[in-house]
Order: structure tokens, then sequence, then C-alpha cells
């Protein structure tokens, strides 16, 4: 029954990519884009089928750990084979990084998933099971979970969980919803950033059908989670809206969570009238998490992502990068990533090699993270405004002249570049890159080269 769908359904693809379409249902979806998708399939002349992977490192465990599943795959496809062989090929180094950028596109198109029925809209992998606890983030936690199992009726009304970029304030809002949902602790849930809330408000002031479903999501909901509310700065009308619901739905001791990335009392152009609502609520900060909750939250997500790693390696990333746990499991993905497409394998030089940036060279030194800070430095800006998701005129530029220097000037991918710069998609590397070159070569754009000369001035000292 499942080899007849499979087979007629896939009639457009070839037999190969039928098989890693069953294969990547199976799988999850990390483990399909770094062992899977780069493969491909060689049928001999004896019959023999030939997985064709990039390194031995890979043949080994593919053949390790996926034998059974690849058979299966074949049989449901109906590729006959007499035998099932593995073998690393050579690819060009530009070849592989085009797979690794489409793999991450199609990352980015998988989530969030729609729960049916609901109107809650959740990543998968945020769930209460996935969040490590640690001293910096325990007491957000604890109170996320007593919010999670009883909304509206605990001390924690409205909780506002605060702190920097990348440290599980969306992973807490995420799995408070998914856990709420579940076990059905709730009726309606609505998680929304407060940019997606500024857009339906702004797109009911266009279209008065709209307004009824904005008012009625929202007023109906037992459970209302807000994320990144520091995006309300300096937006009185949107304000109001949202100072409307908020009243409404605590009046009838619903469930109100936010995040934001400061203390909201320092929200610039927040109405005092929400600030002191709000401080009528439970505050709570999550900081950045020490090594050992950094250990944690490592060996935690390679598990999760069924691999095996050298401890020293896990170490190593753990003590090297401090700031934020983003920027933490996106050195892990590189590692992986490049550690499978490299004949040595996952070793300790690799890990070192990300971390540091130091590979040989003169320029060579020169990292991402320094070159942010250069760029930052020059505009007037702060570091994190240029991973930030703002499209602020301030931050725009600044973050495509990062982009550009980044790319000149490491051996960085546009996928990890654009990881480094708040998870963004390689697409908006290329673009922005080439948007500089184009300025840069446009006779009325004299102010710009001056400042990227500046800034590269100051990355010669450095390096
Ligand atoms: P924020 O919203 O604070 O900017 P996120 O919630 O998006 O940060 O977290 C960034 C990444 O780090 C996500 O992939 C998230 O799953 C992960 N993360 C953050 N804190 C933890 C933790 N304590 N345990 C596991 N993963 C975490
Ligand atoms: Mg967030």
């Amino acid at each position: 029954m499942l080899a007849t769908a499979l087979t007629s359904e896939s009639a457009q693809l070839t037999p190969w990519q039928a098989c890693q379409r069953y294969i990547e249902e199976r799988v999850p979806a990390s483990t399909f884009d770094t062992w899977f998708r780069t493969t491909e399939l060689v049928m001999r002349d004896d019959g023999c089928a030939c997985v064709q992977v990039p390194n031995k490192f890979a043949a080994d465990l593919i053949e390790a750990n996926f034998t059974g599943l690849i058979r299966e795959a074949l049989a449901a496809c109906r590729v006959n084979f007499s035998a099932l062989v593995f073998e690393p090929v050579v690819r060009e180094w530009a070849v592989v990084e085009q797979l690794a950028e489409q793999a991450a596109e199609v990352k980015h198109r998988q989530v969030p998933q729609a729960v049916s029925g609901k109107t809650g809209c959740f990543y998968p992998d945020y769930t209460f099971d996935t969040f490590v606890e640690g001293d910096s983030n325990a007491m957000a936690l604890t109170a996320a979970r007593s919010v999670a199992e009883a909304p509206g009726s605990n001390q924690f009304n409205p909780l506002i969980i605060y702190g920097g970029t990348g440290l599980g304030k969306t992973h807490l809002l995420q799995a408070i919803g998914h856990y709420a949902q579940a076990e059905c602790t709730v009726g309606q849930v609505v998680y929304i950033t407060s940019e997606e809330f500024t857009n339906e408000y702004t797109q009911f002031l266009h279209d008065k059908k709209a307004s009824v479903s904005f008012y009625k999501k929202f007023m109906d909901t037992d459970l209302l989670l807000i994320d990144d509310i520091q995006f309300f700065s300096d937006k009185g009308k949107i304000q109001e809206q949202f100072y409307l619901i908020f009243n409404k739905l605590l009046q009838e001791n619903k469930q109100i969570v936010l995040s934001s990335d400061c203390l909201p009392d320092s929200i610039q152009g927040l109405m005092a009238h929400i600030i002191s609502r709000f401080q009528g609520g439970f505050n709570v900060d999550i900081l950045p998490p020490n090594v050992e909750t950094r250990m944690a939250i490592l060996r935690k997500k390679v598990e999760s992502e069924g691999c095996t790693l050298p401890d020293e390696a896990i170490q190593y990333i753990a003590e090297h990068t401090k700031s934020n746990v983003r920027e933490l499991l996106g050195i892990l993905t590189k590692y992986i990533f490049s550690a499978s497409f490299s004949d040595t394998g996952f070793t300790l030089d690799i890990a070192k090699e990300l971390c540091g940036g130091a590979i040989t060279g003169k320029e060579e030194r020169l990292t991402v993270k320094r070159i942010m800070e250069a760029v930052a430095d020059a505009y007037g800006i702060g570091v994190n405004q240029l991973s930030a998701h703002t499209r602020k005129k301030e931050a725009t530029l600044p973050r495509a002249v990062a982009m550009y220097l980044c790319k000149k000037w490491t051996r960085q991918t546009n996928l990890t570049i654009g990881l480094d710069f708040g998870g963004r998609n390689h697409s908006t590397v290329i673009a922005a890159v080439k948007k500089i070159e184009a300025d840069l070569a446009d006779d009325g754009q004299a102010e710009l080269r001056t400042k990227v000369s500046e800034i590269e001035g100051r990355l010669r000292k450095l390096s």
C-alpha cells in the first residue's frame, strides 16, 4: 500500500529522490539534512546499489546506523538491487556549500508548524523537554512551568520573561503553549510576535472585515503569548490596542505571558500605565548560561541529532562560545556540518577553527564576531542590532556592510554568515553582499566607500 502510494506519487522523482523522501519522513529533519541530503545513488551494472556520500567518515556512519532504513526505502520505492555499498565521493567545495545552503533553506521553510484546530503555531523543538535548566534560567523555567500547568490560576500573571537575545525566551513561550495544548490545561492559545501583532492590527485598519477576526482572536484567548514586546517601542496606537486586550483578558483571569529583550521599564516610549500594569505581574530575567549549562545544552542537542561527538570538542565549544545559546548552537551546527565533510572527521582542530577563526594568513584571523563589533562601533549601534530581527533603518545598512565584509574577509559561507546574523537565510546574505558591491561601485556613494575603507583600516590593525 505504502509502496504503491510512493511509486505513483513519486513519478516525477528519480528513484533516489523517492528513497530520500521515504527516509526524510522517518528521521529527524536535522539528521536528514546532515547525512542524507547530499547523497546520491548510482546503480552499477552488476545490480549493486551504490550510495555516494561525501567522505569515508560519513560512509562509516551511515552504514553503521542507517543500512536497515536505506534497504527499506529502496524496497518501498521498488529499486531492485543485489547488494548495497557506500562510497565516499570527493566533491568540489562549491558544490558542498551549495547543497548545505539548499539544506538550510529547506529547514527555514519547515517551521513553525501549526497545531491543528488551534490558533497556536509552535516550533516542534521548543518544548520543556528540550530546554536545559541552569542557574541562569531556573527561575524563569519554574514560572513558565507553573503557568503552563495552570494558566490563569497561578501567582505569575502576567508573566514577563526578559533577557538578551538568544537566551531562550521564545523557546520558553513556545514550550508553555505546547504544554498547555498537549495537556489541555487551557482552551484557546495564541502565540504571536509583537511584529505580527502590529501587522495584523495595521491590516485591520485597512480592511474592516479583518476587524471582527482581529478582536475576536485576542478577546477569546485563554492563554496569550506575545514575544518580543520591545517592538512596541514608540508605537502609541499599537500600545493602546495591546492595553485594551491585555486589560480585558486579565480581568477575566486569562493568562498572559510576554517576552522582552530588556526590562519593560527600559523599553523606550512604552506608556506609563502599561509599565505600571507590568510591575504588578511577575518579571523574571534569563541570563547567559555558565559553562556547565552550555555543556549540558550542547550534549542534549548532540543526543537529539543522533550524533556522537568527542567530549573534548564539546568542552572546547562550550568554553569558547559564551555570549548566548543561539550562537552556541550555531557553532555546533557548523561543527557537525564541517566535520562531516572533512576527511579527518570530528576533530578538536575543527572546533578550534570555528570558535576562534584563527586559520592561516593574516586576513583569516578576522572572525565574523570581530567584523560585527567593528561595524557596530563605526555606525554607533549595538552589536546585537546586527543580528536582531528588525528592519529599522539604522541597522539595515550596517548589517549589510557587515555581511559584505564577512564574505570578503573570512572563509565563512553565506550559510554560516546568515546563522551569525540572527539565523538569517543565506539568500539574505547574498542579496546584502550584492547590494553593497553595487553601491561601492556607484559614484554617488562616496560616503559609503569612506565608511567601508575606514572599517577595513580598523580591521587591518586587528589582524
Ligand atoms: P531568544 O528568544 O531569547 O532570543 P530563543 O528562545 O530563540 O532565544 O533561543 C535561541 C536558541 O537557543 C533556540 O534554538 C533555543 O532552542 C535554544 N536555547 C536557548 N536556551 C536553551 C536552553 N536552556 N536549553 C536548550 N536550548 C536552548
Ligand atoms: Mg526570541
